[in-house]
This record gives structure tokens, sequence and C-alpha cells, in this order.
């Protein structure tokens, strides 16, 4: 038997709890883990409150994420003993997931634990991390380098834009970080970030083109914040669009894309190529500064999930939380 957060959807309704499983439920897949630590994400907050679309078979055990180890696999190049990661591929939303103590998955989609971090460290990381070291390496690609200019993160004490400002400050660039949480101003500078400004300012509808001031942008929010921070680009500027904590529309003109040759990356951690994963995972270990994210994480046990979960979605989380599943 092993614990889990069970996610229920019958006459009675929607509904997440702690649940004891037999380990002859688990899905089927060539790879058993033995989970250590797996993590909250935006995803897992919509998940387990019902407030998203996200779990697309009941019951489902929630959890994008995954640290832990192998304990039996028939996979090639899988070993039991093997410290592995676990990000996306439609676990925890079609498959189950990380919040649990084991997980059967398929060997294709497990990435070797970097040596750099530890498995809760690697959770602190987690998909919002993961997907931020995307977001930069998309900036990267499209030639932003930080003699261009000041770089905007958008939900920036969220855990997506918190990891963002780490990574984007120790690579060297100017960050500014945007946020609804002023008070938590003295964080974002300790995580790097040269100026802190209020995010009210991009979140109405506003002019096709601003006045020029980003080089790039990691933006978690989307809707009107996405459209302002792409009319407020400089010349040729990046935009890598991450999130949709805002909304899911873009009520955008096309003035910043033809006017000022602004690009519009998009990033997508679920399905992101296998030697994708490998690079931002490689890179991670090299541009976060462990002291850093432990300043992002906090950490709970699988019993206090389901409230996480909430105030998550209510925007009261700040950083990264990682859950130990064996307590
Ligand atoms: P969090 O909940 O940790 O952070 C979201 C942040 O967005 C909040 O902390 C808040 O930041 C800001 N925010 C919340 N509501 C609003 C609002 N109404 N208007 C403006 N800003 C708001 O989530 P994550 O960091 O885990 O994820 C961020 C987004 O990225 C989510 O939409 C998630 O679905 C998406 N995502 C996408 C991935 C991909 O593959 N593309 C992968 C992972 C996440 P603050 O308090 O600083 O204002």
């Amino acid at each position: 038997m092993f614990k889990a957060i069970l996610i229920e959807k019958d006459e009675a309704g929607y509904r997440a709890r702690l649940a004891e499983l037999d380990e002859a439920a688990l899905p089927a897949g060539d790879v058993t883990v033995r989970v250590a630590y797996s993590t909250l994400n935006y995803k897992d907050g919509l998940a387990i409150t019902g407030k998203g679309p996200v779990v697309r078979r009941f019951p489902m055990v929630p959890g994008i994420d995954l640290a832990g180890t192998v304990e039996a696999s028939s996979h090639a190049g899988v070993n039991a003993g093997d410290a592995v990661v676990l990000n996306g591929w439609g676990v925890g939303e079609g498959h189950w997931g990380g919040l649990a103590q084991r997980a059967r998955l398929q060997g294709d989609w497990l990435v070797p634990l970097p040596a750099a971090f530890s498995p809760r460290q690697a959770m602190a990381i987690g998909t919002a991390g993961y997907t931020a070291k995307l977001g930069v390496m998309a900036l990267e690609r499209h030639g932003v380098a930080p003699e261009h200019g000041e770089v905007l993160v958008t939900g920036a004490n969220g855990g997506v834009g918190s990891v963002a400002v780490a990574i984007l400050a120790q690579l060297g660039y100017t960050v500014v970080a945007s946020t609804g949480r002023p008070q938590e101003t003295d964080f974002l500078k300790a995580l790097g970030a040269a100026e802190v400004i209020d995010r009210a300012q991009f979140a109405a509808p506003g002019k096709p083109l601003a006045k020029e001031r980003w080089a790039g942008a990691i933006d978690t929010v989307g809707s009107h914040t996405l459209a302002n921070v792409c009319a407020s680009m400089r010349y040729r500027g990046t935009v890598a669009a991450c999130g949709l904590a805002q909304g899911m529309d873009f009520p955008a003109s096309v003035a910043p894309f033809i006017l000022r040759g602004v690009t519009l990356a998009g990033i997508d951690s679920v399905m992101a190529p296998r030697a994708e994963r490998l690079e931002a995972w490689q890179r991670l270990a090299r541009d976060l500064d462990v002291a850093k994210l432990e300043l992002i994480t906090s950490e709970i046990g699988l019993g206090e999930v389901i409230d996480t979960a909430h105030r998550l979605l209510d925007g009261k989380v700040r950083g990264r939380v990682v859950v130990d599943v064996n307590r």
C-alpha cells in the first residue's frame, strides 16, 4: 500500500483526498519509482481544486513532477537504484502522478537527477523552474544578451517567476520584477531583481504600442499583461510566453511584431523534447544558485497538499513548495 492524493469525480462531485492505495492499482508503465519529493505547481493547484480542466481521467493521482529512486525497471537504460526526475508528459493529468509515494511511468519520460541537486532541490525547481529555464533559453536563442538592457519578469513572486528572476540575475541580466505583492520586494531583491514594479501597470487594456523599455521578458501571466509587455518591448526584443495566471486570452495588436520586430516565443514544458529537457537541467545546475533556491522554497507533507493548493490559486504562496511525500 502507498499514500497518495486522489482526485475523484462522480455524481457526488469533484473532490480530492489523501488516500491509501494498493500498488496493484498503479497504471501501466515500464518503470516503478519510489517517490521522495514532489511539488505543487499552478497546474497541480488547478487539478486538486477542480478550478481548471487539467485532469483528463478519474480517479487521478495529481502531481506533474516527481523526484525519486527507481525501484524496478524493464526499460533499457533505466536501472533499479537510479535517481530520476520527471516533469510533465501529461503525468498528473492523464496518467497517475507524483503526489504519491509510488509512481509507475514510461522510462522515456525520466531524466537523470543532476548530480548538483538533491531530490528535494530538484523538486524545489520542478516544472516551474525548468519552465523558467526554458524561457531564459528562448531569450538567449533569440539573441537577448545582458548588455541589451532591462529584462522583465511578470508574476515574479510565483514559482516560474521567482526562479526566472534568480537565473537571469545570476547570468548578469538587469532584472525588473513585476508583482502584485510589493511587500515581497526585499525577497525579490534578494533573488537578484534590480527593481520591483507594480503589476497593476500591465493589468488593464493598453495601447498597441507603448514606450520601449524591455530587451526581453518572461511572462507568466498572459491576457492584458502579455499584450502590454509586447507593446513595451524594445526594437527586436523577445518575450517568452509561459503562463496564464491573469487569463488565457491575448487581447493584443500585431503592431509590436510588425513595427518593432518583436518576437513572441511560446514555451511548453509538458511535451518539450528530451534533448531540450536535458539541456535545461544541465544549465539549471550551472545557472541557479542553490542558496537562492533555498530562499524560494517552503516544504509541506502530503497531508497539507490540498489546503496549500487552494492558497496557491489564491496567489498566497510565495516561490516554490516542495512536498515530502513520506511525511
Ligand atoms: P504561481 O501560482 O506560483 O505563480 C503565479 C503568479 O502570477 C502569482 O504568484 C502572481 O505573482 C501572478 N498572478 C496571479 N494572478 C494574477 C493576476 N490575476 N494578474 C496578474 N498576475 C497574477 O504559478 P506558477 O509560477 O507555477 O505558474 C505560472 C503560470 O505559468 C501559470 O499560469 C502556469 O499554468 C504556467 N505554467 C506554464 C508552463 C508551461 O509549460 N508553459 C509550465 C509551468 C507553469 P505576483 O504575486 O508576483 O503578482
